[in-house]
């Protein structure tokens, strides 16, 4: 079969690879018909990991169920699904707390699987035609069948039930006031959630007009970071006090700098936007170590995070991968209801042969490219 197959920094190609097969009773083997490419996918393409070459990336996953195992019970061939991101086991003491992106089973009991991803776990992308799917009835979400509501529902792999943990984490409630730092794919996802919710007034930070035209339109107040410090502004909108809640969608690898000492944590400034005692969500990733990082610190994975402004204020944070597990459900009633269409940030539909391009203009933030999804059958 094709797969996009990553070649070296900057480059991936789409190339034949085996053909996924039933490993374990309990797998299925799903066609994917639509994959997308995610901003975490990026920490790969630009070789800021230890993912080696020959790796098949595509963590967020929809399609119809192909095969499936003899220990398979609920989901048959034939039904459409969408696979969280999180390759989750269902029995161990994580997963049935709820938390799945921290399985103790499918990584050897390190820190939660995923497709396609350095660092968790043994399991193929699906940015392919087929995928394999283990533990299938429990991380298949089933969907109704045909092509309705296809970008919505290719969004509950990651980025939607993403922005939602991300609210979760922040804690926010009805008629709160929320800042979201990036507006990239999940900063949208999360501020759209924070509505969701109930918030009154949510601020989106970013650089990229396009990205803070996309937050304006769901009704966020956008915040250019270059025109002007970005807490400094949220406090001028907000009496001076801060946001009740704050998110971090950028993660520690979007503010490096060439031959900077330490990036700019966007947590920090995070910090400074939210009001005293109020909560942060972090979900932009941050790594244990930055193997092409710009200092001998960044590549221990040690970053300043002013711990003293923090506790003087007396915040919160929850931090980690998100469990999709514990949303997609709720979320995709409320797609299927009309109630709720993610689907907005999309902004390209690709053959999977058209990759290489879509890589290179998503990580490069191309105008007008916010989200990529790639058809296999196309
Ligand atoms: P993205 O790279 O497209 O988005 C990041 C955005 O942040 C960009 O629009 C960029 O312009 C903006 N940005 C950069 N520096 C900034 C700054 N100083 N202040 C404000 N904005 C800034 O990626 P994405 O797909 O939206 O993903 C965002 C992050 O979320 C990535 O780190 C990704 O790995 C992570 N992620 C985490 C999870 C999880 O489960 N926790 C899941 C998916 C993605
Ligand atoms: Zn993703």
């Amino acid at each position: 079969m094709r797969a996009v197959v990553y070649q070296e920094p900057y480059s991936v190609a789409v190339q034949d690879v085996s053909d996924p097969r039933i490993e374990d009773p309990t797998d299925v083997v799903v066609r994917v018909t639509t994959t997308a490419i995610c901003g975490s996918d990026l920490h790969m393409y630009e070789g800021r990991t230890a993912a080696e070459p020959g790796i098949v990336f595509g963590h967020e996953n929809m399609g119809v169920v192909e095969e499936a195992g003899p220990g398979v019970a609920r989901v048959r061939p034939g039904d459409r699904v969408v696979m969280p991101f999180n390759v989750a086991c269902g029995f161990c003491k994580n997963c049935q707390a709820g938390n799945t992106g921290f399985c103790l089973t499918v990584n050897d009991g390190f820190a939660g699987g995923a497709y396609g991803y350095v660092s968790m776990g043994p399991y193929r992308g699906g940015q392919a035609e087929y995928l394999r799917v283990p533990f299938a009835d429990y991380n298949c979400l089933q969907l109704p069948k045909g092509e309705e509501h296809e970008d919505d529902f290719a969004l509950l792999a990651d980025i939607f039930p993403t922005g939602y943990h991300a609210t979760e984490l922040a804690g926010v409630s009805p008629g709160e006031t929320v800042c979201v730092f990036g507006a990239g794919p999940v900063g949208l996802m999360a501020a759209y959630s924070a509505f969701l919710r109930g918030a009154s007034r949510v601020f989106v930070v970013d650089r990229q007009p396009d990205r803070l035209a996309l937050a304006e339109r769901i009704g966020a107040v956008p915040v250019d970071y270059t025109a002007a410090d970005a807490a400094e502004q949220i406090k001028d909108l907000t009496n001076g006090e801060g946001t009740d809640k704050g998110i971090d969608a950028v993660g520690y690898q979007a503010t490096v700098r060439e031959g900077e000492e330490q990036p700019a944590l966007v947590l920090n400034t995070l910090v400074e936007a939210v009001r005293p005692t109020g909560t942060l969500g972090v979900v932009g990733l941050y790594v244990p170590g930055d193997p092409g990082g710009p200092s001998e610190a960044a590549r221990r994975g040690e970053l300043l995070f002013k711990m003293g402004r923090f506790f003087e204020k007396g915040q919160r944070m929850g931090t980690g991968q998100a469990n999709v597990k514990a949303y997609n459900r709720h979320l995709r009633d409320l797609i299927i209801a009309g109630r709720a269409a993610p689907g907005f940030v999309v902004s390209h539909r690709l053959p999977l042969e058209d990759a290489p391009e879509a890589y290179d203009r998503f990580d490069k933030r191309t105008d007008g490219w916010t989200k990529v999804l790639l058809k296999p059958a196309m």
